[in-house]
């Protein structure tokens, strides 16, 4: 199965969503640098999605986004240009990253609750977030091990994200990666291929209590006393390192990333 996908071309529309347009035009997406037509397309996307995605941040339901809502701010060129974005393929790009498909059923979300941390210019608040509800209790019982031995734990700044909104956030990090959807494709999952939207292997991305979560410079969260006692604790709790250092998925080291694995 990944050898026949491997051959499709990161373009075809062979791999379309069956609920895609077929009025849209197909759309060839440059995995290495969009063109100038499409850097200008992938901008007015951005601008047409942001104000949404901030309404969704504000009233805590960004993570949970579905399709519908994705393209509902878009023009039917925007929402084709954004389909050919959900039809890609990591496998052509270079990735060796799973494919976990789409989840068949309704996941069992638990909301993570209020979650404050201090940074050095002030307190603030992380965005809602939501587990299953396995992973949660795993995770808590996880963290009051932390909390004993090292007197702080870590905090859930993503959990469970949904493939609308993973798609979201693969366009929202683009333009740091020079507009390249293969360099991208090294730091951020395409849909389907997050372990963030598959509940049987949720991962859990942690920041400390001082808003230390690694993002630019994964060393910060690597040196954490939180870091090693994950090394050493998390498995017996069912939480592994997906990305380690020289990983062969072709993934960035995220120190920060951990899933789920059920024992049974
Ligand atoms: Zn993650």
């Amino acid at each position: 199965m990944v050898a026949l996908l491997a051959a499709l071309p990161v373009w075809s529309c062979a791999s379309m969503p069956r609920d895609s347009s077929a009025r849209t035009a197909h759309v060839k997406l440059d995995p290495d640098q969009l063109s100038p037509a499409h850097l200008a397309l992938f901008q007015s996307t951005l601008d047409h999605l942001e104000p949404m995605i901030a309404e969704k941040k504000r009233d805590g339901t960004a993570n949970l986004l579905i399709w519908k809502q994705l393209y509902q701010p878009l023009t039917p060129q925007e929402r084709a240009f954004v389909e050919a974005f959900r039809a890609l393929r990591a496998e052509p790009l270079g990735a060796t990253s799973h494919f976990f498909g789409r989840p068949q059923t309704e996941p069992d979300l638990v909301p993570v609750g209020a979650q404050a941390i201090v940074k050095p210019d002030g307190p603030s608040t992380l965005d809602p977030q939501y587990l299953p509800r396995r992973v949660h209790q795993a995770y808590e019982t996880m963290m009051e091990a932390m909390q004993q031995d090292l007197g702080t734990k870590l905090l859930v700044e993503s959990g469970y994200r949904s493939h609308a909104y993973q798609l979201y956030l693969f366009l929202h990090y683009m333009p740091n990666h020079n507009y390249s959807i293969r360099e991208t494709n090294r730091h951020v999952a395409l849909p389907g291929y997050s372990e963030h939207g598959a509940p049987q292997r949720q991962a859990i991305d942690f920041i400390n209590a001082q808003g230390i979560n690694g993002e630019d410079h994964p060393e910060e969260f690597e040196a954490l006393p939180e870091y090693t006692w994950l090394q050493t604790n998390a498995p017996r709790f069912g939480f592994f390192l997906s990305y380690p250092r020289g990983n062969t998925q072709n993934t960035a080291f995220e120190p920060w990333h951990w899933h789920f694995e059920a024992k049974n």
